[in-house]
């Protein structure tokens, strides 16, 4: 049982071992700030999941979180802060029970059956209403001290620049996200001038570029509505960014590519939270089909 939290709509899913969505269903994310009618939102939605032999849930959110999800705090969702979301679906479904971060789900998804299938260490990343990420080195899912690794929206790319929700300045989220570029052009981020994709993408590929440089991966997927809205030029205008940035011997030649999944990958990277949860997941070396 797969479940994608996001600030813009709640979806479920029933995805098969291998990978395959079997059911999906979703609803627009209620408005306001009521934890409870949230939940219960999500309840419903759930409810209307076919019966099946169900093993395990698995959960995507935005971050931040503590304690692996525990409690979870996601900053495009102002309802929910400190949560206990993992507590309330397991109570709720009966079922074995495992939270991450939204674009942490997406890089174990792009791992097992997307754009970075059979690459040992790679990030991925998510830019759209806000900027996230997830990194996977030498096979294994950065977790973090709390489970929050990867949030490579609030590396810094502008000194001093725009102010971020995280209280910050100049973090990639608060220059690159469609809120952000929504708030300099003052108009829609789809409706950007040729210059500002030119520069979001830039940015995404400095911000790429430095990772790179500390983590030593050659492979970075992309997705989100602005990343995969803008395209090409998007593309382009990062891979120039990054091919400046990544100079060192071991990560030159670092690539920046559209992630492979298209819409059902928040679903199967949750399905996928659940089966690395129970030790299932073909990429991480205890998984029993590695
Ligand atoms: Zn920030």
């Amino acid at each position: 049982l797969a479940i994608d939290i996001g600030g813009t709509k709640l979806a479920a899913g029933l995805v098969d071992d291998r990978g395959g969505v079997r059911w999906r269903a979703s609803v627009p994310t209620p408005r306001g700030t009521d934890a409870e009618a949230l939940f219960s939102c999500l309840a419903a939605l759930m409810a209307t999941a076919p019966s099946g032999d169900v093993m395990v849930c698995g959960v995507g959110v935005g971050g931040p979180m503590v304690a692996d999800g525990e409690q979870v705090s996601p900053l495009n969702i102002p309802a929910w802060r400190d949560f206990p979301l993992r507590g309330r679906l397991a109570q709720l479904t009966g079922l074995p029970t495992f939270v991450d971060n939204d674009a942490k789900a997406l890089a174990l998804a792009e791992g097992w059956r997307g754009g970075a299938a059979g690459v040992d260490s790679y990030l991925a990343m998510v830019v759209s209403t806000g900027v996230g990420g997830g990194i996977v080195l030498n096979r294994r899912l950065l977790d973090g001290a709390e489970g929050n690794a990867g949030h490579i929206g609030h590396v810094v790319v502008v000194p001093d620049g725009r102010l971020c929700r995280c209280g910050g300045r100049g973090c990639l989220e608060a220059e690159a996200s469609g809120t952000a570029i929504a708030a300099i052009s003052g108009r829609p981020a789809a409706e950007a001038d040729a210059a500002l994709v030119a520069r979001t993408g830039r940015l995404v590929g400095q911000a790429v570029g430095s990772v790179a440089n500390l983590l030593d991966f050659k492979l970075a997927v992309v997705g989100g509505s602005v990343a995969l809205g803008y395209g090409a030029a998007f593309f382009a205008a990062a891979q120039a960014q990054l091919d400046r940035g990544a100079t060192l011997p071991y990560s030159r030649g670092a690539r920046i590519r559209p992630v492979g999944l298209g819409p059902d990958g928040p679903l199967v990277g949750a399905a996928a939270v659940g089966f690395r949860g129970r030790g299932h997941l073909a990429f991480e070396p205890t998984g029993p089909w590695g």
